[in-house]
């Protein structure tokens, strides 16, 4: 056994079916009397039934949360904040929602109850990601770890299948990146491996049948497990790639992962043996990266990213853009590498 550092976050996370009833308790146990119900503009309907379990606690809604996390979106909820003397935030929804309940608890430390309805794992996680003049900025902060998580697998069931399969491949990616992080330790590595396993043999079953509960069921659970990894580790040159491609593009964020995290794994195999090792018997396939692209690919997703919005000759500019800030990876950032990863996920190539 190797010398390591384990730093575990603090949490607590309820799960299970119809689990949404326990939020009165769990507002209770924070003391929550004046609750402001965050949601996406899609999911205001969803939210507003939840609320209706917790009465008169509920004292505003803000529905108007964006993917990237606007700090003009922000500003106008901390109006709501404000207005309602809130002193606790109910989030339902997927990571655009939980970002911003994280941006309103980073400025008032207000404790926050998540109820998560995508893979993203955000909801695990101190880091919260803020667009500010078409710049996205990634601070790390106790107070934006959220409070409660409670996993409630019924509302899960109607998470579109395309999204299911790229939200699950975008918490496979936390994973991935734990096993060969530079503070990687044996009790992030079982998570990693075990919330790997979960999603992978979930997906194919969502696929083909989005109503399978027990499916729905493992698929969030692994997501929590490689949230909890995302949370407590560092990442590398995937999460680096996706936070300059999203900058700079503006890509969709599950299925930009999707369409890189093939090609970042196969970049860093033979850099990362053990982590490869144990992520192709985690996905019970040969070799790790072809068989995520074939994961992917075989169950409809995008793997082209000028499918996804990336414009034709951007990718040398972009490899320029992910080199300059220097990051820790396994493998030596080199740009020949990187320019040839980034051209097979432009065209949607396979791995090499
Ligand atoms: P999302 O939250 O943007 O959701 C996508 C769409 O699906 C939204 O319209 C949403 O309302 C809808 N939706 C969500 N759940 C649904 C359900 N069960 N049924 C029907 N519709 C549903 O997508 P996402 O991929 O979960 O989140 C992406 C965002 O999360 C990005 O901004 C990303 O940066 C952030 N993120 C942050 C972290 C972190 O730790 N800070 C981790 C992962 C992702």
């Amino acid at each position: 056994m190797e010398n390591f550092v384990y730093n575990g976050n603090p949490g607590r996370v309820i799960f299970g079916h119809g689990t949404v009833a326990r939020l009165p308790e769990e507002a209770e146990r924070l003391r929550a009397r004046r609750i402001l119900v965050l949601s996406t503009p899609e999911q205001a309907g969803q939210a507003a039934d939840i609320a209706r379990h917790m009465g008169s606690s509920v004292v505003a809604t803000y529905s108007k949360a964006q993917m990237h996390t606007p700090v003009e979106v922000t500003a106008d909820a901390m109006r709501v904040v404000e207005e309602h003397a809130v002193d606790a935030l109910l989030t339902i929804g997927g990571g655009s929602t939980t970002g911003l309940g994280k941006a309103l608890a980073f400025r008032t430390d207000l404790p926050q109850i998540v109820v998560p309805t995508t893979y993203a794992g955000s909801e695990a996680t101190p880091i919260l990601g803020e667009t500010e003049g078409g710049r996205k900025v990634t601070k790390s902060d106790p107070r934006i770890l959220p409070e409660v998580i409670v996993y409630d697998v019924d509302l899960t069931m109607t998470l579109p299948v395309s999204l299911s399969v790229t939200s699950g491949i975008n918490a496979v990616a936390h994973a991935v990146e734990a096993l060969y992080a530079k503070e990687a330790n044996p009790i992030i590595s079982l998570m990693a491996e075990e919330g790997v396993g979960a999603i992978a043999r979930a997906l194919p079953l969502i696929y083909s049948n989005p109503k399978d509960e027990v499916a729905r069921a493992d698929a969030l659970y692994g997501a929590w497990l490689c949230g909890v990894c995302l949370g407590s580790v560092g990442m590398a040159l995937h999460h680096k790639l996706c936070h300059t491609l999203g900058g700079m593009f503006n890509l969709p964020h599950a299925q930009m992962h999707t369409a890189v995290l093939p090609h970042a794994v196969a970049y860093n195999a033979d850099a990362t043996p053990q982590a490869m090792a144990r992520l192709s018997k985690a996905l019970g396939v040969a070799d790790a990266a072809a068989g995520l692209f074939d994961l992917a690919n075989g169950l409809g997703a995008a793997m082209s990213l000028k499918d996804l919005g990336m414009p034709d000759d951007s990718v040398e500019v972009a490899v320029e853009q992910a080199m300059s800030n220097a990051y820790w990876n396994p493998r030596a950032l080199e740009k020949r590498g990187l320019t040839d990863l980034l051209e097979r996920a432009f065209r949607g190539e396979p791995p090499k």
